[in-house]
């Protein structure tokens, strides 16, 4: 069931990152499964796999503390033991720390580590182990788009990848790379229901959502592992919003 191809997803003990994981070892390549504290987690996401005649390890770094990327890519070469890499999924993100007023400087500067820094420094890590022809893919958020006050800082967090996405299109275009961003809306997971129980707020987004629903991990994760194919192969320095149409305009 597994072919030659092998993919780092990070951030995959739970969640959409779990998704992406199980589905892109479902189309057989070799999945590194990284986790920050969730080891019960990831070795979950990798018993998953296994159970269903796929590949796949775990690696453990918490990303925006010091030394992160190395600790990771020094677990994601052990389990490579020597093969290249095909496909990075930038995952793992930090949550919204709130509005402005509350978010503090300590706060700020975390979501920063964890979203902007770590993704560009593991890509940076990632290039000489990258297959010309490979994958990066970057998970970012519809909240880019909404100007929700609750998520400033977080926001910008995610539009400074999708502006990472774009310029490192250009210049990895040169070997066959192709460089994309995946933009989910509200998203329900296994873990994260909290975040949707507000009395009322599960169907005020559903009704704000052209298809009327919350969407799932699948759903994301199904676009990603498109954009990871070959035939995606010509889609490249794009932002894919997988939203089922989340704030697309008044509903009539
Ligand atoms: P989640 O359930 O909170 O899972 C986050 C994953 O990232 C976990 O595996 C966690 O690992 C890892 N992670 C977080 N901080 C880390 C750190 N500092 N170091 C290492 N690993 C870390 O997230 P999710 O809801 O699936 O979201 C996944 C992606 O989609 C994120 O980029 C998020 O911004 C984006 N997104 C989600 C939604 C949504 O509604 N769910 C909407 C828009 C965008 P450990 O627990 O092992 O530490």
């Amino acid at each position: 069931m597994t072919d030659d191809r092998t993919a780092l997803v990070t951030g995959a003990s739970r969640g959409i990152g779990q998704a992406i994981a199980i589905r892109l070892a479902a189309r057989g390549a070799a999945v590194a499964v990284h986790y920050g504290t969730d080891k019960e987690g990831a070795a979950a996401t990798v018993g998953e796999i296994e159970r269903a005649g796929g590949t796949a390890f775990s690696v453990q770094a918490e990303l925006g503390a010091e030394g992160d990327v190395e600790t990771l890519f020094a677990g994601l070469e052990e389990g490579l033991a020597g093969r290249p890499l095909d496909i990075l999924v930038n995952n793992a993100a930090a949550a919204p720390a709130g509005p402005l007023g509350v978010t503090t400087q300590a706060d700020f500067d975390r979501l920063f580590a964890v979203n902007v820094r770590a993704p560009y420094f593991i890509i940076e890590r990632a290039l000489p182990l990258l297959r010309d022809g490979g994958r990066v893919i970057t998970i970012s958020s519809v909240a880019t788009r909404m100007a929700n006050p609750t998520q400033t800082s977080f926001a910008m967090t995610k539009g400074a990848v999708e502006t990472m996405t774009r310029t490192l299109a250009n210049q990895l275009g040169a070997r066959g790379i192709t460089v994309n961003a995946v933009s989910p809306g509200a998203t329900r997971t296994a873990t994260n229901g909290a975040a949707f129980a507000a009395p009322g707020l599960a169907d005020f987004i559903a009704g704000a959502t052209a298809l009327g629903r919350l969407g799932t991990a699948d759903d994301v994760a199904e676009v990603v592992t498109f954009l990871a194919s070959a035939e995606a192969r010509w889609i490249t320095g794009q932002v894919i919003d997988a939203t089922g149409g989340l704030f697309l305009g008044p509903r009539v």
